[in-house]
């Protein structure tokens, strides 16, 4: 981090950045400039230091970060592409992996029924939501623990590994017990006890960026999941609110790439939440495969019209079954497989 210091900063002023640098544990170099001096902290990375230390010192004009705030989530910290194991499924290989399923589990027949569908189309991993963050108090709220054991059902019936989303640190263990992926859904980006409480489990957690997040605020949130000690994250670009209205949300397409650059985790794209439109989720997902997606997470149901939440951007089976097909092509024309 440099320290840069006010044009007619003082000499005590000066000295007293160069102490407060010291007393924190580490070295100096002075650059003192015609007009202004700038203090180079040796030693320090950067996210191991908070800006504000130095911001609230008399003298000083701003501080300018050389790393990033985050560590753990970073490519200059681990340079290999990291992937996450789930069953048979690798995620963040050479091979694009897709998770399919209905927004909410809504009865056994519902997701008995699309579990098989998105199966023999391709999908290697079940979605389904048991605790809905709605917002709306109103509306449906998700069957609990009813649809984890309807989602476990599943799975055993296809052997097609289970992802479902954990929206309390309270809820934790309950989910663990059926769930093989936790997904923490963009309303919960920042919510840091429920990130802690993710830190300690032995299972992938899939982070989605929240409505109004940064991209370095979603790196932020995956540094906190990583630091308690779980390793095993993976981040989600689900779209984001903008001044725009025509669709729910707008994809952030240029979070795929980027954040290929500055993280080893794998990083999925959810058209669906991206778009809110079903004739919108495959020119999106076909957009995030070319630009360097490792997984999609796609909402599909048995029947639209009729699902309980997210319906609109829901894929019928048939109309997902021809999607996987042309996403294949894509997959290849970029050197992956799906
Ligand atoms: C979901 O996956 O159904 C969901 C609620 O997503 P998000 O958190 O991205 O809104
Ligand atoms: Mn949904």
């Amino acid at each position: 981090m440099i320290v840069v210091m006010k044009q007619g900063a003082t000499p005590e002023q000066i000295e007293a950045v160069v102490l407060r640098v010291e007393e924190l544990g580490y070295k100096v170099h002075l650059s003192r400039g015609e007009a202004r001096t700038i203090v180079g902290i040796i030693g320090a990375d950067d996210y191991l230091l908070s800006q504000d230390i130095f911001e609230v010192m008399e003298g000083v004009e701003r501080t300018v970060r050389i790393m990033e705030p985050y560590k753990l989530a970073s490519r200059n910290f681990v340079q290999a592409q990291s992937e996450l194991s789930v069953g048979p499924v690798t995620i963040g290989g050479a091979r694009v992996v897709v998770m399919a399923g209905p927004c909410s589990v809504e009865s056994r027949q519902q997701i008995l029924e699309t579990a098989h569908a998105v199966k023999e189309a391709g999908a290697s991993i079940l979605r389904g939501g048991a605790f809905k963050p709605r917002s709306s108090p109103y509306s449906f709220q998700g069957l609990g623990e009813e649809g984890l054991r309807y989602l476990a059902e599943a799975r055993e019936a296809t052997g097609l590994p289970v992802i479902t989303e954990v929206m309390s640190p309270d809820d934790v263990e309950l989910v663990n017990q059926y769930t093989d992926i936790f997904q923490v859904g963009a309303r919960n980006m920042q919510n840091y006890s429920l990130l802690k409480a993710l830190g300690k489990v032995d299972k992938p957690v899939f982070l989605k960026r929240g409505i109004s997040g940064t991209i370095e605020e979603l790196l932020m949130s995956a540094e906190y999941i990583l630091s308690h000690g779980n390793m095993q994250v993976m981040v989600c670009e689900r779209g984001i609110r903008t001044y725009e209205t025509a669709t729910r949300n707008t994809f952030d397409i240029n979070a795929i790439p980027l954040l290929k650059q500055l993280t080893h985790l794998p990083v999925v794209a959810d058209p669906s939440h991206g778009t809110g439109k079903w004739e919108l989720v495959g020119p999106v997902a076909k957009a995030a495969i070319a630009a360097g997606a490792d997984a999609l997470m796609i909402e599909v149901h048995p029947n639209p019209a009729r699902a309980w939440s997210d319906g609109a951007q829901s894929l019928t089976p048939e109309r997902f079954a021809q999607l996987m097909q042309e996403l294949r092509s894509v997959a290849a024309a970029v050197g992956r497989e799906l």
